[in-house]
């Protein structure tokens, strides 16, 4: 089951575009104490350009990155990966002792919007949200939504955002449909071949099979050229929705 969650439950009920003024300048959150990099579960999820930026940034795999500050669970139904809490200290892995992230400039999306957050009109349009009791300090500054977050300049983050957000939609559907109603051949032939099909939970493999394509094709197979992150992930999800015939 996924969750629905309505918009008075998360925020104070406004909406913002990149244009508006929105109370949410924390002042680099200068003389907070209730650092908010600590505690978080596995509520950061990483989408593909986070763990690209990060692999980039940082030097290493995706693959490396499991073996420490990034881990995979069952989100709404699919496994996607997340920013692990350290075990002894329950904070990020990426903040130091001083409560500073030492990867600013490479923080995941989720990190650079907070407090702001996205909420979704539907699968293509989406509207800024101050999240509701999320900041804990006083008296932030007003400032515009598009300063704040700081998007990439290139054109095509919000092209992505958006194609990922509805590939997202998509396979989660996907793996609900299969939850509750029935089996799909088709997707599971077309992904891993007819061969494969005498199996003895047919259901629980079709959403393994849906969930470990996408980690291997969206996240375990790198990006060739830094540069082209934008064109090459609008080709993969493409190819993706019309391999598992979700187009
Ligand atoms: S990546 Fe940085 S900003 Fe994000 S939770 Fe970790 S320490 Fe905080
Ligand atoms: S609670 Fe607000 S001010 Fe404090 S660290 Fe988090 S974002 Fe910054």
């Amino acid at each position: 089951m996924y969750r629905e969650q309505s918009l008075n439950e998360i925020c104070d009920g406004r909406m913002y575009t990149e244009n508006d003024m929105v109370r949410t300048d924390t002042g680099n959150c200068a003389g907070c104490r209730q650092v908010c990099c600590k505690g978080m579960e596995r509520s950061i999820v990483l989408d593909p350009y986070d763990v690209h930026r990060l692999t980039i940034s940082l030097n290493t795999t995706f693959d490396q990155l499991l073996k420490g500050p990034v881990e995979i669970n069952i989100v709404d139904g699919i496994m996607l990966p997340n920013l692990a809490m350290n075990k002894d200290t329950d904070a990020c892995s990426f903040l130091d002792s001083s409560n500073k992230c030492t990867i600013h400039d490479a923080r995941p999306g989720v990190c650079r919007l907070f407090p702001l957050g996205r909420y979704w009109e539907d699968d293509t349009h989406y509207k800024y949200i101050f999240q509701k009791d999320q900041c804990h300090k006083e008296n932030l500054s007003k400032i515009k939504v598009k300063k704040w977050i700081n998007n990439p300049a290139d054109p095509g983050y919000d092209q992505f955002i958006k194609d990922w957000h509805r590939y997202i939609v998509r396979i989660r559907k996907a793996v609900y449909d299969i939850q509750s109603e029935g089996y799909d051949d088709k997707i599971h032939a077309d992904v891993m071949g007819a061969e494969s099909l005498n199996i003895q939970n047919k259901k629980e493999t079709q959403i393994r099979t849906i969930c470990m394509y996408t980690l291997k094709t969206f996240y375990l197979t790198p990006f060739v050229d830094d540069k082209d992150f934008f064109g090459q992930i609008g080709h993969r999800i493409s190819d993706a929705l019309h391999v598992m015939g979700m187009d």
